[in-house]
């Protein structure tokens, strides 16, 4: 008997529209790598989809997916139970299969947590997130979660900083606060970490948000969500300023290691996915 097998361990990606989503790339990357007898593919799964492709990946024994525009709420009518982060976010963007149980998990917040983590603990620190989307959120509770002290939540839109805010105050033992995004918006001197939240940046290396750059003080953290170009006008301008800074596309791959973890519960080298992203991307390997 041969102890070869032609059968791989099935994982992938729910969301539409997806044809420019390199998730795909990256993780069959670290498959490869790791000799994983895995495969990751990406399906474009249309909102009105999402059940009879989640009892797909069920008969058809996948280990997880990941889910992304327009499923992160509404997967949760289709699971067994929720992980602590992603149970107070309300979203889910990747799930887990065991013995025909879905378990879902946010990864979005965690992979900020595991960049951050190589720079600072953010145990007692004050926090300033400029936008309050799906990202800020996720970013908000996992750090919360993880000790911080204050988190200053800054958005145009005030109905969407303010739930954010008392999102953290009820659920966590942080202190939350909205402040309103007004003109050349100056980051509070208190501020040890920034984070850029918003989608001001992805695609344009020069699109800056609208802060005071030189409330930027030596020292702070400043951190990008933006994975491309990885090297923001924000982050150009910390750099300038001495602070520390943090990119979007390491974000990204920490969570596509913390996806393959929750999937088969191996760790995989972060630096073959960064690499095949920045390929992808036309940037400069680190
Ligand atoms: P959402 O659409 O949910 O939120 C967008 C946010 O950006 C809102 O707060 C919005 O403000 C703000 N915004 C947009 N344009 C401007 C502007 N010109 N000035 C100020 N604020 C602005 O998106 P997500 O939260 O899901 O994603 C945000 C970004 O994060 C995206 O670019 C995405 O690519 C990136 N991302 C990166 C990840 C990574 O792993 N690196 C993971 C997830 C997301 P308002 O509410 O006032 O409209």
């Amino acid at each position: 008997m041969s102890s070869q097998t032609f059968l791989a361990a099935l994982t992938g990606s729910f969301s539409t529209p997806c044809a420019d989503n390199p998730t795909v790339a990256m993780i069959e990357a670290a498959y490869r790598h790791h000799d994983m007898n895995a495969r990751y593919i990406n399906c474009d799964v249309k909102a009105d989809g999402l059940a009879d492709a989640i009892r797909g990946a069920v008969a058809m024994g996948w280990a997880g997916f990941n889910c992304s525009i327009p499923h992160k709420i509404a997967v949760l009518a289709h699971l067994d139970t929720l992980a602590e982060s992603a149970a107070i976010i309300g979203a889910v963007n990747c799930v887990v299969i065991r013995d025909g149980k879905l378990t879902g998990e946010n990864t979005d917040g965690k992979g900020f947590l595991d960049s951050l983590s190589g720079v600072t603990d953010p145990k007692g620190k004050d926090f300033c997130l400029l936008g309050a989307g799906g990202a800020a959120r996720a970013i908000a509770v996992e750090l919360a979660l993880a000790g911080a002290r204050r988190l200053t939540i800054v958005n145009r839109d005030a109905a969407r900083g303010r739930d954010i805010a008392a999102l953290i105050n009820d659920r966590t033992a942080a202190e939350a606060m909205f402040l309103p995004w007004t003109e050349r918006f100056a980051i509070p001197r208190d501020v040890d970490v920034l984070i850029n939240a918003t989608s001001v940046g992805l695609g344009d290396a020069q699109a800056m948000p609208d802060i005071d750059p030189d409330s930027l003080r030596h020292g702070m953290i400043v951190a990008d969500v933006i994975p491309n170009p990885p090297r923001t006008a924000l982050l150009r301008a910390a750099e300038a300023r001495g602070c520390t800074t943090l990119d979007g596309l390491g974000m990204l791959v920490n969570q596509g290691v913390i996806s393959v973890r929750l999937w088969f519960g191996q760790d995989v080298d972060a630096t073959i996915m960064a690499r095949q992203l920045q390929d992808i991307f036309g940037v400069a390997r680190a």
